[in-house]
């Protein structure tokens, strides 16, 4: 079906148009027809599915009437990361240019006055992190009396973050006849619940099942010693060799392990740039668009930092580490492969991490190959830590990164926090025979 029979708005056509886009995609096809209709929309897609602009440009089309009032914000967007928010704003930005609409984001980490200024104006469209979000409505800075319609976008990644408590809040604030869309790429249980007790005979949108990995990624796992430099020796032989790279995003469980790999990266003589939540606001934002206009090659990133981040043409992702919960792990590889494009994802492997992986492919339904020989089954003393197996049996962990907890300062906001020791990396840098393009320098950030 083409946009045009969607129901959008001439203006909101020609944005489409002038994206470039030549057809929705399927969570597009499936889902505007519901939003403009006023139905109660869940939709059960990842990122990299268009999934944004499956509810932007709706909105667009649905805020052309009527007018905002001061502090009642007409709609309302609420997203796990300070990245993602500013991400909805910048695709706001780019689908409605054509409108004089009022966006607004309301993020941690910056000034409350700017964001003050802007309510009290009154906007069209609020797009929050839930924390930040509940401070401004506490301080009695903004009523959320006005709101018409409600998105929750990535809500299995609220779940994770801990901000479930903050999103039935939020829920019971807002008219109870809004219209609401709601967003996630898994189901588990908590977030069954949350759908069934919020949203209103909705339409059931589902465009992959969840947690299913991209079909045009390909998934090996990379055996490593034991020893952490062991892990970095293994890493960049894998960047070193692998093929058609042209940018790569890495991915570690902790964030501290985020800032050494880095700097060891960039020791070695490799363009890497560090994104984790104990970053400030500008740095992060800083790498961020440094890595998209290929100012840098490889972006090292903790889960939170770069969850659903808008990467487009990532070729490499890899995972330093196994992540701990298999969901982690679909998330993470659905940065690369990306609207059709092929894509590569490679985890390294330590014996203890084994048990890890055995688990992502339980979940994911597929085994995924070694490069070279499978490594024999670890022994009983390289198992992984008992609190990871714990979380094999369906413990869900809590919040584990900084994105925006409140009342918590950023070095108590989660576990990515827990020191491991590393050992230092080779003093020597052993860049002899990297391609020009991973050698761009770049300063050690972090
Ligand atoms: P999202 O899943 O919202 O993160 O979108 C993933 C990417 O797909 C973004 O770079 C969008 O610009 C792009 N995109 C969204 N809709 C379309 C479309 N209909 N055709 C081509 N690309 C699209």
């Amino acid at each position: 079906m083409p946009f045009s029979k969607l129901g959008l708005s001439a203006k909101v056509l020609a944005a489409v148009k002038a994206a470039g886009y030549l057809a929705p995609t399927p969570i597009q096809e499936q889902a505007i027809p519901h939003v403009l209709a006023r139905r109660d929309v869940l939709g059960i897609a990842q990122t990299g599915t268009g999934k944004t602009a499956a509810f932007t440009l709706p909105m667009l089309t649905m805020l052309e009437h009527g007018r905002a009032r001061a502090r009642m914000p007409r709609t309302l967007i609420l997203e796990p990361t300070r990245e993602l928010a500013a991400q909805v704003q910048e695709a706001f930005e780019k689908y409605g240019a054509g409108q004089k609409l009022t966006v607004a984001l309301v993020i941690g980490g910056v000034s409350f006055d700017d964001q003050d200024t802007k309510l009290t104006r009154g906007v069209d469209v609020l797009i929050a992190t839930p924390g930040r979000l509940l401070d401004h409505f506490e301080r009695g800075r903004l009523l959320m009396s006005g709101v018409e319609l409600l998105v929750i976008d990535e809500a299995d990644r609220m779940l994770d973050m801990g901000f479930i408590p903050d999103i039935e809040r939020i829920c019971k604030l807002v008219p109870f006849t809004r219209q609401t869309l709601f967003f996630t790429a898994t189901m588990p249980p908590e977030i069954r619940r949350i759908t069934e007790q919020f949203l209103h005979n909705p339409v059931r949108v589902e465009v992959s099942p969840p947690a299913t990995t991209v079909a045009t990624t390909t998934q090996l796992l990379a055996k490593t010693g034991r020893e952490p430099h062991e892990k970095r020796d293994t890493l960049r032989s894998l960047i070193r060799s692998a093929e058609g790279l042209t940018n790569a995003i890495i991915f570690c469980n902790r964030k501290r392990e985020v800032a050494s790999l880095q700097r060891s990266l960039v020791r070695h003589g490799f363009s890497a740039i560090a994104l984790h939540g104990d970053m400030d606001q500008p740095s992060r934002t800083a790498a961020l668009d440094q890595f998209r206009k290929n100012e840098v090659t490889l972006l090292v990133a903790s889960d939170v930092a770069a969850r659903g981040l808008d990467i487009p043409a990532v070729s490499h992702i890899f995972n330093f580490d196994v992540p701990h919960h298999p969901d982690d792990y679909v998330h993470r590889i659905g940065r690369t492969g990306r609207a059709g494009r092929p894509g590569t994802a490679i985890t390294v492997v330590a014996p203890a991490e084994q048990k890890n992986v055995a688990a992502i492919e339980k979940l994911i339904g597929q085994s995924i190959p070694w490069m070279g020989q499978p490594p024999r089954p670890p022994s009983q003393g390289e198992q992984a830590p008992s609190s990871h197996r714990n979380r094999h049996n369906g413990q869900r962990r809590h919040s584990r990164e900084s994105a925006p907890r409140r009342d918590q300062p950023a070095s108590r906001r989660n576990d990515e926090n827990r020191s491991r020791r590393v050992a230092k990396p080779a003093a020597q840098a052993d860049n002899g025979h990297l391609p020009a393009f991973l050698l761009r320098p770049v300063p050690a950030k972090a």
